[in-house]
C-alpha cells in the first residue's frame, strides 16, 4: 500500500489504456489519479445519447474474443447485441451475402451462391479462417507476417485482384480503416482470428458503455475530466509531476502517459524526450441517419465495393441493437475512410444518401433519410505499416518516474489498448 500522504501515480488519459492501468494499479493498493482533457471518460470509445438516439463517436465494434479486454468487462451487464458474422457486398447493383458458415450454418447457402466471390476464393477464405484460428496471437505478430502488407500476404495466398479489391478492401476498410490494404498482414490475421473466435457486437447502451463500465471499477474521484496536461515536470532528473493547462502543478510519484500517440509525443517533448511513437493516422467520418425505411436492412455490415465509393461501410444499427433508438426509429451509420473521410459535410452527406440508396437498390427518396449526427475522428487508429512493431515505444520512457501505457505497445485496437495498459501497470508494480 502507498503511504497515506504519498503523491499519487498520475495517469494522463482516460481511454481504455489509461483505465486498465488505473484498475490494475489501484487493485495493487496504489494511489491513482487519472486526468483527461475531454469532458468525459473513454477517449476514442465514447457515446452520446441525443434525442433518444445512441450515437457512438464514430462507428465501432467490439470483438468478444479480445482476450485481455474481456477480463476488464462484465459482458452480461453490457447487454451485447450481435452482428451477423457476415458482410453484404454491394457492387454495381448486385448484393451478395458472404458469411462465416462455420459460425452460423444459416449463412451457408447464401455464401455458396454469392456471386461476388468465385468458388476458388471462397475456399481460400475458408482456409485463411482456419489458418488464422490456429495461430496464437503472438504468432499473428511474428516476423513472417509483421513485415509484409495485407495486400502482399493475400496475393501470396493465391487471392486475385477481383476478390482483393472487391471484398478485402471494403471489409478491411471497415476494420482497419484502410482500403489500400497497406496495413501489416499481422493485423489482418489478428482480426481474422478474433472474428473467427468470437462474436462482433455493440453494447445496447452504445460502445461508450465499455469505458463507462471500466471507469465504474475505480474508486470514486479517481478520474478528473476536463483536465488537460500541458507539460511534464522534472525535478532532480526524475518526473515529479504534471503541469495542467491552467498552470497548476500536480505532484506525482510516477506519471503514466496513456494518451494517443500524437499527444504523448508532445508531452514527452516538454521534457526534451523523443518517444518512438507511430506517426501516421487512419481517420474516419461516420454519418448517422434516421430513416422511414432503411435501404440497407439486416444485422450484417454492408460493404460498398463500387470503385467510386465514398462511403466504405454502413449498417442499420437498430437492426443489430434496437436500443440505439427509442420509439422504434431506425438508425443507420455510414462511414467514410481514407481521403473521403476528409470531404466536407455537404459532399459526404450527398454521397451517403446516394450510395446507401444504390447499395440497397432503392430510389434515393424512398427511405427519406434524416441526418442526425456526423462524427469526424481524424486520429481513429495509427498506421500499422509493415515493420512498425520493431519501432514501438517501451514502457519505461527513459526518465525515471515516466511510463507509457498505450495501444502503441501492441496494436491499434481495443485489445491493443487494454494490453498496453495492463503491461504498463505490471511493469510498474514489478519495478517497485
Ligand atoms: C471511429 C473509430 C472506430 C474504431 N473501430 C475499432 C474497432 O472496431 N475495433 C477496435 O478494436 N478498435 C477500434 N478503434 C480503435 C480503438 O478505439 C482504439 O485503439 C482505442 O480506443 C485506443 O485507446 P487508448 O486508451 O490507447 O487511447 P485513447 O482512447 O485515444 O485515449 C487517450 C486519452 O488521452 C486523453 N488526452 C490526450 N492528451 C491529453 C492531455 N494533454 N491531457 C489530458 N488528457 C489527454 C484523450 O482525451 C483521450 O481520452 C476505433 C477507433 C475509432 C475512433
Amino acid at each position: 500500500m502507498s503511504a497515506p500522504n504519498a503523491n499519487p501515480t498520475v495517469i494522463i488519459g482516460a481511454g481504455v489504456a489509461g483505465l486498465v492501468a488505473a484498475i490494475e494499479l489501484q487493485a495493487a493498493g496504489r494511489a491513482v489519479l487519472v486526468l483527461d482533457a475531454a469532458s468525459a471518460v473513454g477517449g476514442r470509445v465514447r457515446t452520446t445519447v441525443q434525442d433518444g438516439l445512441v450515437i457512438d463517436h464514430g462507428f465501432q465494434v467490439l470483438f468478444t474474443a479480445y482476450p485481455t479486454l474481456r477480463r476488464y468487462l462484465d459482458f452480461d451487464r453490457l447487454a451485447l447485441r450481435k452482428f451477423l458474422p457476415a458482410a453484404r457486398i454491394a457492387r454495381e447493383g448486385q448484393v451478395s451475402l458472404i458469411g462465416d458458415a462455420l459460425a452460423d450454418p444459416g449463412l451457408l447457402l447464401d455464401t455458396i451462391f454469392a456471386r461476388a466471390i468465385g468458388v476458388g476464393d471462397k475456399l481460400r477464405l475458408l482456409a485463411l479462417r482456419r489458418f488464422a484460428q490456429q495461430l496464437s496471437l503472438d504468432d499473428c505478430f511474428g516476423a513472417r507476417f509483421a513485415g509484409i502488407s495485407t495486400r502482399e500476404f493475400l496475393r501470396a495466398r493465391g487471392f486475385g485482384t477481383p476478390v482483393i479489391d472487391g471484398f478485402f478492401a471494403p471489409f478491411y476498410g471497415g476494420i482497419l480503416l484502410d482500403r489500400t490494404l497497406a496495413t501489416s498482414a499481422s493485423i489482418l490475421l489478428f482480426t481474422f482470428k478474433m472474428l473467427a473466435d468470437g462474436d462482433t457486437v455493440v453494447p445496447a447502451g452504445g460502445i461508450g458503455a465499455l469505458t463507462q463500465q471500466m471507469a465504474a471499477r475505480l474508486t470514486p474521484g479517481t478520474v478528473r475530466t476536463s483536465c488537460a496536461v500541458q507539460a511534464l515536470v522534472v525535478s532532480d532528473g526524475r518526473v515529479s509531476g504534471v503541469r495542467l493547462s491552467d498552470d497548476t502543478v500536480l505532484e506525482a510519484d510516477q506519471v503514466v502517459l496513456a494518451t494517443d500517440a500524437p499527444a504523448a509525443a508532445v508531452l514527452a517533448a516538454s521534457v526534451g524526450l523523443t518517444l518512438p511513437e507511430p506517426v501516421g493516422a487512419r481517420g474516419c467520418t461516420t454519418l448517422y441517419y434516421t430513416a422511414r425505411t432503411t435501404p440497407i436492412p439486416g444485422k450484417a455490415l454492408w460493404l460498398n465495393a463500387n470503385s467510386d465509393a465514398v462511403i466504405s461501410h454502413a449498417v442499420t444499427l437498430t437492426d443489430v441493437a434496437p436500443e440505439y433508438a427509442t420509439d422504434g426509429r431506425t438508425l443507420i451509420a455510414a462511414t467514410a475512410v481514407g481521403a473521403p473521410a476528409d470531404f466536407d459535410d455537404a459532399t459526404l452527406d450527398a454521397a451517403a444518401r446516394r450510395e446507401l440508396a444504390r447499395m440497397g437498390n432503392v430510389r434515393e427518396d424512398q427511405s427519406a433519410l434524416e441526418r442526425v449526427a456526423l462524427w469526424r475522428v481524424p486520429f481513429s487508429q495509427f498506421e500499422q505499416a509493415p515493420g512498425w512493431r520493431e519501432h514501438r515505444p517501451s514502457i519505461a520512457c527513459g526518465i525515471p518516474g515516466l511510463w507509457r501505457a498505450s495501444e502503441t505497445l501492441h496494436s491499434s485496437s481495443l485489445e491493443g489498448a487494454a494490453r498496453g495498459g495492463e503491461m504498463a501497470a505490471k511493469a510498474m508494480l514489478h519495478a517497485s
